[in-house]
């Protein structure tokens, strides 16, 4: 008895904390009432960020969704726990990008009892790059020979995201109408967001980048761009000196001022080679994966490619 009050004034703390919260009444009634329908709401699981963001976007708060990578984790080495085939028990339909980018999920799919789940692979019936993103020569083997990171081009993002509202309308018709005009929005966004990227990149004079992980042969291909990926280097382990070598001469021959790395591994290896040659570091983030304070502060892919934008316009400079 005890314990049941406790929790119940820990309950009405917490909830008092969320409508205290700068809510009007109207909030508060609208946050109790989409608790009240969490049961009825179409219940979509994606397999890591950008997934998760597209879903997003069309689905708003009309759908229950679940990313399943968590917050702050590089997606490649990652593996479902027990609550998250729990969740894929339950769930309406599965999104994931495929093309090698979550080994883990043609394996598992198989294996799931839940007979309603639709699945989409949002990177199907795009044309891929060839190509091995993988950072390590062991994990090379297991992989397929495309580049999975077609969500970096915003055009093939853009054609993601429509692979994904069509399959939420399919498993929810009756809001077929909302998901529609969540689409024409942000695919709005996406073609303005592209426009951005080719009037700033294309009267620039440098054109190469050197980056951690081959991520960006899609973004790349849409820009004339080129990427030097330090790879075959895994994300802690000591610099290779003939790869740091070759690289470094690439970055003197082609006069590289910027190394860049990602927030989800090491700099070490970027910096190294940065402070070989002068140059200086930055982030080039290829949307595996937002940290918490990111997704509090309201990031989402299309404000982390404009930042994206602005490191390369003051590298490429
Ligand atoms: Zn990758």
């Amino acid at each position: 008895m005890k314990k049941i009050w406790k929790c119940g004034l820990i309950g009405m703390l917490v909830f008092g904390l969320l409508t205290g919260c700068g809510s009007s009444p109207k909030n508060a009634a609208e946050n109790g009432e989409s608790q009240d329908a969490a049961g009825q709401k179409l219940f979509v699981c994606t397999s890591f960020y950008p997934m998760y963001d597209f879903a997003k976007k069309i689905g708003g708060d009309q759908i229950r969704l679940v990313n399943l990578v968590p917050s702050g984790t590089e997606p490649h080495d990652w593996e479902p726990s027990p609550q998250d085939l729990a969740n894929l028990e339950k769930a309406d339909v599965f999104i994931y990008n495929g093309s090698g980018m979550e080994p883990w999920a043609e394996k598992i799919l198989g294996a799931l009892q839940n007979e309603k789940l639709a699945v989409v692979e949002a990177s199907q019936g795009i044309n891929l790059l060839e190509g091995n993103h993988t950072r390590t020569e062991e994990e090379v083997e297991d992989e397929t020979p495309y580049d999975p990171h077609v969500w970096l081009s915003p055009m093939k993002a853009k054609a993601e995201m429509k692979a994904i509202k069509e399959a939420i309308v399919q498993a929810d018709p009756e809001n077929k109408a909302m998901y529609e005009a969540n689409y024409q929005t942000y695919a709005a966004k996406f073609d303005a967001l592209d426009q951005e990227f080719k009037d700033t990149l294309s009267p620039l004079p440098n054109k190469n980048i050197i980056v951690a992980h081959q991520a960006f042969g899609y973004l790349c291909a849409d820009y004339g761009l080129k990427q030097v990926a330090i790879e075959g280097l895994s994300a802690d382990a000591e610099p290779d000196p003939a790869r740091m070598a070759e690289i470094i001469d690439f970055a003197k021959a082609n006069s590289v001022k910027v190394i860049f790395f990602e927030e989800l591994v090491s700099p070490k290896v970027a910096e190294s080679i940065a402070s070989a040659i002068g140059a200086k570091t930055a982030v080039l983030n290829p949307l595996e994966g937002l940290n918490d304070q990111q997704l509090q502060a309201g990031s989402d892919y299309l404000s982390v490619m404009r930042e994206n934008l602005q490191a390369l316009k003051t590298a490429l400079q």
